[in-house]
């Protein structure tokens, strides 16, 4: 019988994550303070950061220890499981096998647990009480609920208006938790307010709802930040999908000749992507493919330049790829992976040509999704159904050509099966973000 599912033991739960960050080719660039536009120390962070973060996210080490608080919550789902898209394969009528790596399988049903449990962790050991964050599709809010709350913190959820509207599930889940979740614009800060006061019917944006959360936090003595992803800590914290995925693949004695990732702010595809990255840097032949949606192209059509990660320009700058902090998402789309920006380690893969980036439509990524249901029978979220899109074009290119492809199953689409229903009966669009419109979005662009 074939390896369907390679299974780790609690105690191969990794007990370091890995940095990438001293293995960038050229490096990262630092970010700015917009002000004088010099690079910003962790000072200034550290309002709204716990400073072991800020050690994380400047570090130079290549590995990172992960607390025992850690790995022992990480043991309620983790080591997820690797698993041998067979049947997938053979509805494909494909030489190629397919592998993927089973994020879905948290608590909350998506990777986001692996940084929010971590984020929750630090903040509690610093004595802070609170923390603020913002959530688009719900699923980075219910991760960080999840976290809080098994850490007694309390958790304020910024929720961008349109799926605060669409997702009362997601509602449900961060309540459940014991997180407070208000809509995004909201009447609470003073940038909300004047969001609101423009335009009172807007649907939000994730660029808002930071806008919003650090806010709260920079006002309250007791509240730090939380962010789900882009940053470089985040991106540290994922790692742990990649240093498992390889020690499953080789229990099986494979090896990828391909990864993939559908990418929003870049995490879960930087998490799985970036130990194969450090065999690639070594001289290993692989390929790294990043997903995105066509109607949101911020590594395919946006630029590569220095950027605020939030609409009102309270972050510092990051050298990243954007569409513009004031690129609002069109709302057609039923799917996560609308942020403006790319975080600066994804970016910089780019930028060295060691991630390949691509764009798929909606309609394309649902009818993957749905092939994918219908074989493997798990029903994905509605982002991961990019990364399979991918991976059954690189299965479907030549069908003859033996190879092995690995891509993260980000997450689960059990709450967001509205989504699907809309797929089935027609309502969804597909929508290539014109170039005119990314012109427009980028004229804002702060100057350097
Ligand atoms: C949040 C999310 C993503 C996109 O975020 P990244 O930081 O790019 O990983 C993708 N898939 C799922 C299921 C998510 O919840």
């Amino acid at each position: 019988m074939l390896s369907k599912k390679i299974i780790l033991r609690d105690d191969e739960i990794p007990t370091q994550w890995y940095n990438i960050v001293p293995d960038i080719p050229n490096g990262l660039q630092p970010p700015l303070d917009p002000e004088t536009k010099e690079p910003m120390g962790p000072e200034k962070l550290a309002v709204v950061f716990p400073m072991s973060l800020l050690e994380q996210e400047m570090s130079g080490e290549r590995y990172i220890d992960i607390p025992e608080e850690i790995r022992e919550i990480y043991s309620i789902w983790r080591p997820t499981p690797l698993v041998r898209a067979d049947k997938l394969e053979k509805a494909l009528n494909t030489k190629a096998k397919i592998y993927y790596k089973y994020e879905g399988a948290s608590p909350v049903g998506s990777h986001k647990p692996n940084s929010a449990i971590a984020q929750a962790y630090y903040n509690k050991k610093e004595g802070v009480k609170r923390l603020a964050t913002e959530t688009g599709a719900g699923q980075w809010g219910s991760a960080l609920s999840f976290a809080t709350n098994k850490f007694g913190l309390e958790c304020k959820v910024y929720m961008v208006r349109i799926s605060f509207d669409q997702k009362p599930y997601r509602k449900a889940m961060m309540h459940t938790y014991g997180a407070e979740i208000i809509a995004s614009p909201s009447s609470e800060t003073a940038f909300g307010r004047s969001v609101l006061e423009k335009d009172p019917d807007t649907p939000g944006s994730l660029g808002i709802a930071i806008s919003e959360a650090l806010e709260d936090a920079a006002g309250r003595e007791d509240t730090k930040y939380a962010l789900g992803s882009v940053l470089n800590h985040v991106i540290h914290h994922q790692t742990v999908v990649g240093l498992e995925a390889k020690k499953q693949m080789e229990i099986v004695g494979d090896y990828p000749d391909i990864v993939i990732g559908c990418c929003g702010g870049g995490s879960n595809f930087a998490g799985i992507a970036a130990p194969y990255i450090a065999d690639y840097l070594a001289g290993k032949k692989v390929r790294f493919v990043g997903v995105e949606p066509a109607s949101c192209p911020t590594l395919t059509k946006g630029v590569y330049t220095y950027d605020f990660g939030d609409v009102a320009q309270l972050t510092p700058l990051l050298s990243m790829y954007t569409l513009g902090h004031d690129f609002i998402p069109p709302g057609i789309h039923a799917g996560g992976l609308r942020y403006h920006a790319m975080s600066p380690i994804v970016s910089a893969l780019v930028r060295e040509k060691i991630i390949e980036p691509i764009s798929v439509r909606q309609l394309e990524c649902f009818e993957a999704g749905v092939l994918f249901a219908r074989t493997e029978g798990i029903i994905p979220a509605p982002e991961s159904n990019h990364a399979i899109r991918a991976a059954i074009i690189e299965a479907t290119k030549d069908k003859n050509e033996p190879k092995t492809i690995l891509f993260n199953l980000s997450g689960h689409g059990l709450l967001d099966l509205g989504a699907y229903e809309q797929f089935f009966s027609g309502n969804l669009k597909n929508y290539d973000y014109p170039a005119e419109a990314v012109a427009e979005a980028t004229k804002n662009l702060p100057k350097i």
